[in-house]
């Protein structure tokens, strides 16, 4: 009934506005086929050869493609993807190998067809916490650093991200959010939902900044630089928000800071997600903080004090209260396997998987010194990184390892580590309707694995933007 109620809809659909669209971009009708859904909203759904059709860059339609042809009903036998299914089944009695892509047209229409021979496909990965090489490029070098990150990224199955700074004095930030606003204007299509263009590169899309400080806990800094970690200040933040407010899309706040009841106040008004961490927040200050807004946690255990059983403070209420989602970084570093497995019952489908990846500089040259604020050096030793006194320093985590590591620590399925990695960051945005998903008209950002987890293909926009050639690691 399902597949009958699809075959409806895309006939509305398509007569209304896909068309209008399809002129004004001209992009071929594909159609990926012989793929294992990874459908983290259908699980019943998935695990089943499926075929996906997009149309400019969108998804229009989901199915098995093996579905008997005559429960097709008379209705639906004029739309484009009656005909795409007959066309497919004729190939597949012609007995024709269809293994490599192939251009075929149906009426005026040219279709492309991807044979995913049994690949999985699960929605493009989704990271909240991407640091990159923002926290040690040189003013000069950070669009082009970002720029970097988003090219690298689709390599690892990510298709949206959240560049993410640190804590910084007020001129670097802003030095920051002026080298970064350009890319991310020329990226703004992306970020509308109403938008009718398509992704026209070939790189993952940096949705707009995560802030991680400055107005966090010294005591809880991690290592976020402490000499910049400061109260929030009312006309600080100003100069910020009213000029890059809308370029951010996360903070990551300490609510006992001074002045935090205001920022939380403005991220509200500005559609700003608060995310709390870096913080020893009291559970009753963590509980102010919801009511003003506050509903995801960074970075769970790390940079907050421990669970104590009668003061349970930030950890306890980020752990009970189904208000608040949470990530964490499972890179079997910053938490042992089973923190994470107990993070998974706790949270549940509220429980984000993030990387908090930094590039670190190969040679770092003593000029970036003021760049990398605070910093100091950090050194990558083979499994997380690390300040000179061993403090963890952001990791060197990839998303498809982050979902690979869930599995094999036992704390996640298949399906809840895909939506870990997709849906979920996706509704902690709000913008599952978009992304994170296979619905209809949703953009057709997707991943390819094999059965070990690795990538495969990354697609963008209904657009093969990765393709993995040799064996990896
Ligand atoms: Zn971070």
């Amino acid at each position: 009934m399902q597949f009958l109620h699809i075959l409806a809809g895309i006939r509305i659909s398509h007569s209304r506005s896909f068309c209008r669209r399809s002129e004004e971009i001209r992009m071929p009708r594909s159609v990926l086929h012989n793929a294992i859904l990874l459908d983290p909203e259908r699980p019943d759904f998935s695990m089943t050869p499926s075929a996906i059709s997009i149309r400019n860059g969108r998804i229009e339609r989901v199915g098995a493609l093996n579905t008997d042809a005559s429960a097709i009903p008379e209705s639906a036998k004029e739309t484009c993807m009656e005909r795409l299914l007959e066309l497919r089944e004729r190939e597949q009695k012609d007995g024709r190998d269809r293994a490599k892509e192939s251009q075929k047209s149906v009426g005026s229409e040219k279709v492309e067809w991807t044979d995913l021979q049994g690949g999985y496909l699960a929605p493009g990965f989704l990271d909240l916490h991407d640091h990159g090489g923002l926290v040690f490029a040189a003013a000069k070098d950070l669009a082009a650093s970002l720029h970097a990150s988003c090219a690298h990224l689709v390599q690892e199955g990510v298709t949206a991200f959240l560049p993410t700074t640190v804590t910084s004095s007020q001129a670097r930030l802003e030095e920051i959010f002026e080298a970064l606003v350009p890319v991310l204007e020329s990226n703004a299509s992306e970020r509308k939902p109403s938008s009718h263009v398509v992704h026209n590169g070939n790189l993952a899309v940096p949705l707009g900044l995560h802030l991680e400080g400055p107005w966090i806990h010294a005591a809880c800094a991690g290592a976020q630089p402490k000499a910049a970690i400061r109260n929030y200040d009312a006309a600080q933040g100003e100069a910020i928000f009213s000029r890059f407010g809308n370029w951010i899309r996360m903070v990551t706040l300490a609510p006992e800071v001074k002045g935090a009841e205001l920022l939380l106040e403005t991220l509200a008004e500005r559609g700003i997600l608060a995310a709390l961490g870096h913080s020893q927040a009291s559970a009753k200050q963590a509980e102010a903080a919801i009511e003003l807004g506050a509903r995801h946690v960074t970075h769970l255990f790390n940079a907050m004090k421990p669970l104590h059983h009668r003061d349970p403070g930030l950890l306890g209420v980020a752990l009970s209260d189904d208000r608040l989602s949470c990530d964490l970084i499972c890179d079997g570093v910053h938490l042992d396997s089973r923190v994470v497995r107990l993070a998974a019952l706790v949270k549940r489908e509220r429980l984000v998987l993030i990387t908090d990846r930094i590039e670190v500089p190969k040679m770092r040259d003593p000029n970036l010194a003021r760049e990398g604020e605070g910093f100091g050096a950090v050194h990558d030793d083979g499994t997380a990184l690390r300040l000179s006194d061993g403090r963890l320093a952001g990791s060197s985590l990839s998303m498809n390892r982050a979902f690979r590591n869930a599995q094999s620590f036992g704390a996640l399925s298949l399906l809840e580590a895909v939506a870990a990695c997709t849906l979920r960051p996706a509704r902690v945005l709000g913008i599952e309707a978009e992304r994170g998903t296979f619905r209809e008209g949703a953009r057709a950002d997707f991943v390819v694995l094999d059965a070990e987890g690795e990538v495969l293909q990354t697609w963008i926009a209904g657009k093969q933007v990765f393709r993995r050639t040799g064996k990896t690691k």
